[in-house]
């Protein structure tokens, strides 16, 4: 990324953080929080802590960084190396990427590139090159069939809270996390002492991972008249779905039972929910990549990804796009850029490009 690419990202951050600083949600006992971030083209700043949500706030406004985080745990000094921290427990968080979720319509949109050339293809993606031998990255694209099936997933986690752990709607905010997935996180003082493992029984659950074979759920369902929902948990889930279905059902009961659990299960990430020392990125911050906001959604019916969280301004700027593939932002399609050019773009779509080293500010 040259000088002009930097400065341009930089000011175009600032201009939304003072903006946007309202939007910037911090969350309870802000001192005892670490917090952390990216700058542009540097490495992670971590283990600060702050006073205070104005200290804070100052802070992000005179760093306008790449990417803002923040601890969910409170710890008693939070500034501090991680064994010396004093841990005093966490909220307990899900993240839900598009990626992790198999929906049809990633041919369409997942690619790689070659590093060098510049020339793409569908996945699996070739350790090398095919036309110059070059080094190839994978491109994950979004649109509005991925992003749908991930918020699915999320209400799937809600659900679940809601229902088998008790936990009150009020107590689960979810977000929109800047890029391709959605984030949970869970006031319920319940579960901030919760260790790592016992966090990845709570995905491992919600993932419908610690489930019986289906093979053995559906020989246990063969011998018993179909009576409705049963049992508390996934038990009365996959009850409640096969006896709903199983008299017209043309399938096997195993494949019934298989289909209970796909349409039920969340797809977390287990490795997030597990990991008690993370920093999170703070909501109505802007995500490195993407240049879209964490955004609190209030309500899911409601909110559009490719729209709701684009808060960079419209002001055009010239990129000398190397290659970038077609994508979208603010309902306009951008690209493919397939071979080098200059073009003006709206800020908001010229972030992504630019964060991805895939193109510079034409100067
Ligand atoms: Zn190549
Ligand atoms: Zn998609």
């Amino acid at each position: 990324m040259n000088d002009a690419s930097k400065s341009f990202l930089k000011s175009a951050y600032k201009e939304y953080y003072f903006r946007g600083a309202d939007q910037i949600e911090f969350p309870d006992e802000v001192e005892s929080r670490e917090f952390g971030y990216f700058p542009f083209g540097g490495g992670m700043v971590r283990h600060l802590s702050f006073k205070s949500r104005g200290e804070a706030l100052a802070e992000i406004l005179k760093q306008s960084p790449s990417s803002v985080y923040c601890s969910n745990a409170r710890y008693e000094y939070p500034a501090r190396p991680i064994e010396e921290k004093g841990w005093l427990g966490a909220e307990l968080i899900f993240d839900i990427d598009a990626t992790d979720i198999q929906t049809t319509c990633k041919k369409g949109h997942d690619l790689w590139y070659c590093e060098k050339c510049h020339a793409s293809g569908k996945l699996p993606r070739p350790v090398r090159c095919t036309k110059c031998a070059g080094s190839t990255v994978e491109f994950h694209g979004k649109c509005e069939i991925c992003l749908d099936a991930a918020k699915d997933h999320a209400m799937r986690v809600i659900r679940f809270l809601t229902e088998d752990f008790g936990v009150d709607r009020g107590a689960i905010r979810l977000y929109f996390s800047g890029n391709r997935g959605y984030h949970l996180h869970v006031f319920d003082r319940r579960f901030d002492p919760l260790n790592p493992q016992a966090r990845g029984e709570i995905a491992e659950y919600v993932r419908g991972s610690s489930l019986p074979l289906v093979q053995s759920i559906a020989s246990t369902l063969r011998h018993r008249p179909p009576s409705g929902p049963q049992g508390v948990g996934w038990t009365r889930r996959i009850t409640g779905y096969v006896d709903e279905r199983r008299q017209d059902y043309p399938g096997t009961l195993q494949k019934l039972v298989s289909e209970a659990i796909s349409s039920q299960r969340a797809m977390v990430d287990s490795s997030v929910t597990t990991d008690i020392h993370r920093v999170f990125r703070l909501s109505g911050t802007l995500h490195g990549d993407t240049g879209m906001m964490k955004r609190r959604i209030e309500s899911a019916g409601s909110f559009d990804p490719q729209e709701d969280p684009v808060v960079l301004s419209e002001k055009p700027v010239k990129v000398a796009v190397e290659f970038y593939p077609k994508f979208r932002m603010k309902h306009k399609d951008f690209g493919p850029f397939l071979r080098p050019e200059t073009v003006e773009l709206p800020t908001f779509a010229a972030v992504p490009i630019l964060t991805r080293g895939l193109g510079e500010v034409a100067v």
